[in-house]
């Protein structure tokens, strides 16, 4: 269906220690771009956009517009939608305006899209600068000429984030919502109370196949996010009854989750297992 084969590295390209590496595979007639960038040979974390029937789904972050511009001109693309504003997601909007395209966004993430705010230094190194751009807001539905893909609210990582249901096919695409489910760390943003509510939604869906944005297609149905939730409330009760016994946020997270390691060090504390348990020590009921 695509012009690139599937299981193919068409763009490898390595400048001093630093690799790009963008792979393309086909599931179910859906494109997965897997976008990895190794520096010194240490690879940094993976990032996902798909091409559906047209329809492409995230961007991919700043780093990859060399290799995003080429596959998108090798293939058809009618139209666009991002899961949220964050630069791992849609850093490569300009990208899609050059190409006629105005993509599809949560009304919270248009100004984002429109004026990035500043970015920390770590997910600069990581991602690239993410662009500005010009998107419109959503609606309840996209359809393209083979599917419907309802656009289902997520709030939870961002406010901005949404999921997009294809319940014919039994294909989820989760954005950041699933990643793993026994995550360590969280970012300070996330707002957990919100989180757990779309997780239980999630649950209630009927599909069988995950594209999450930085592991790819996979074969997991609702008990997924059955799991994911239940082992956040499980830790947070941990986390509550430690914290009644007298100890610190700092004690409990070295308690539950280990002691804290590079991730503190590079996003200075953003990305962490300590954002995670102040998050559930601090959320509103
Ligand atoms: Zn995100």
């Amino acid at each position: 269906m695509y012009r690139l084969r599937p299981d193919y590295c068409y763009a490898c390209q390595k400048s001093g220690e630093v690799q790009v590496v963008f792979t393309v595979n086909n599931r179910n007639n859906v494109a997965c771009l897997k976008m990895d960038r190794i520096i010194f040979g240490w690879r940094l974390r993976t990032a996902y956009a798909f091409l559906v029937d047209g329809l492409a789904i995230e961007s991919g972050p700043a780093h990859f517009k060399k290799q995003m511009r080429e596959f998108l001109a090798a293939n058809t693309l009618r139209q666009a939608v991002f899961s949220h504003s964050h630069e791992d997601h849609a850093g490569n909007v300009d990208l899609f305006n050059q190409l006629g395209i105005t993509p599809l966004v949560h009304e919270c993430a248009l100004a984002n899209l429109t004026l990035p705010p500043p970015v920390p230094l770590y997910r600069r190194i990581v991602w690239g600068n993410p662009a500005s751009g010009k998107c419109r807001t959503v609606g309840s539905t996209i359809e393209t000429d083979r599917h419907t893909f309802q656009v289902i609210q997520s709030p939870g990582h961002a406010t901005d984030h949404i999921c997009l249901y294809e319940e014919n096919e039994g294909w989820l695409f989760t954005g950041d919502l699933y990643v793993g489910e026994k995550i360590i760390y969280l970012y300070d943003q996330e707002d957990i109370a919100a989180l757990k509510k779309t997780l239980h939604m999630l649950s209630n869906l009927h599909f069988s196949v995950i594209f999450c944005s930085h592991r790819g297609p996979l074969q997991k149905g609702p008990d997924a996010f059955r799991r994911k939730l239940a082992y956040i409330e499980d830790l947070e009760e941990k986390a509550q009854d430690l914290q009644k016994l007298g100890l610190t946020p700092r004690k409990i997270t070295y308690r539950l989750l280990g002691k804290e390691d590079y991730m503190y060090l590079i996003s200075g504390g953003e990305f962490s297992k300590t954002a995670f348990i102040n998050a559930l020590l601090s959320q509103k009921k």
